[in-house]
């Protein structure tokens, strides 16, 4: 019964038994990666994506023409999908569309199969619909803001998360910033953990207001960082480590080691092209002691 999953079993290595259909075709033009050496990539970097997309909720951007063609966010099940991929039932909003899960490799090469590029999961598992297992703050440059100064702000927020006692652990977006990411022991609801991260993007944006905002406005964000904590309230998603983007380039959202953070790392620069060769020469995953760090929320101070 797939809404009974635990969600700490750790994933093993899988073999891909889902049939694609036109396993050739190209969804990067620009770098020739095509449905197929997607699937691949799916399935070796199983053990690693498992814990963040299976038994949570998940947004997917599919293409079925690639990353030129028509774009579409889904965040609910359609008519002939494969059967590998699960209805979820909403507690909340029972009589409402299906959301979307997997719970094995076989779930994630059915979501490529239906030319799935980007997975967006939840920040909260099926086991706790009302718990987040994470907090995501998002950094989001503005116009003209070094890739220098969106380090120093992702290692702000792991300073401030730290004394807050919460771990934090770094991502590459695939696209222009950077995730700083926490996981929680899923005690407070969303409402706590909304509260939470956008105390800290306030605090931020007041004690540095020439770098930092904390909301939307697209004429404030010029030459500063939006702390975008907005995924962090029911419903919203964030970008899977490990998934691809639907950008030129075929970047990965990656993790990465603290220490690494710099010049020599782009926001884009790890890609599906030269992920897999990276990951042969590291002796571990950068995130992994991530779900052993998690603490419950602290108490508003
Ligand atoms: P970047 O580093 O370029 O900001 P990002 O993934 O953080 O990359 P954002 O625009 O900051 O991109 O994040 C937007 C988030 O909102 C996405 O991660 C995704 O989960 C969600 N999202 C994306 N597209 C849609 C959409 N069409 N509808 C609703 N939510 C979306
Ligand atoms: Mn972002
Ligand atoms: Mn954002």
């Amino acid at each position: 019964e797939p809404q009974q999953i635990m969600r700490e079993t750790p994933a093993a290595p899988q073999r891909r038994t889902v049939k694609l259909t036109h396993p050739e075709r190209v969804y990067w033009p620009d770098t020739g990666i095509t449905k197929e050496a997607l699937a691949d990539y799916y399935a070796a970097i199983w053990p690693r994506i498992a814990p963040f997309i299976t038994g949570r909720p998940l947004a997917l951007l599919r293409c079925p023409e690639g990353i030129t063609g028509q774009k579409f966010f889904q965040k609910h099940v359609w008519k002939g999908m494969g059967p590998q991929i699960t209805p979820l039932t909403d507690p909340k909003h029972k009589s409402g569309e299906p959301l979307i899960g997997i719970h094995d490799l076989d779930g994630l090469i059915a979501l490529v199969q239906a030319a799935t590029l980007e997975i967006h999961p939840w920040g909260a598992s099926i086991a706790d619909w009302e718990g987040p297992d994470m907090i995501v703050m998002d950094l989001d440059p503005g116009e003209g803001v070094a890739w220098s100064e969106v380090i120093a702000a992702a290692r702000e927020v792991r300073e401030r998360l730290e004394a807050a006692g919460l771990a934090a652990f770094v991502k590459t977006s695939g696209g222009k910033g950077l995730h700083v990411v926490s996981p929680l022991a899923p005690k407070a609801d969303w409402r706590a953990a909304k509260a939470f991260s956008k105390s800290m993007a306030e605090a931020m944006a007041r004690d540095t207001p020439d770098r930092y905002v904390a909301t939307i406005t697209k004429s404030k964000r010029r030459g500063r960082i939006l702390i975008d904590y907005l995924r962090n309230q029911r419903g919203a998603t964030a970008v899977a480590a490990y998934s691809t983007r639907a950008r030129e380039g075929a970047p990965v959202a990656t993790p990465l080691e603290w220490e690494e953070l710099g010049p020599e790392i782009g926001p884009a620069h790890l890609t599906l092209a030269n992920l897999l060769q990276r990951i042969a020469s590291q002796e571990r995953d950068p995130w992994h002691g991530f779900r052993a760090a998690s603490v419950p929320l602290p108490a508003k101070s």
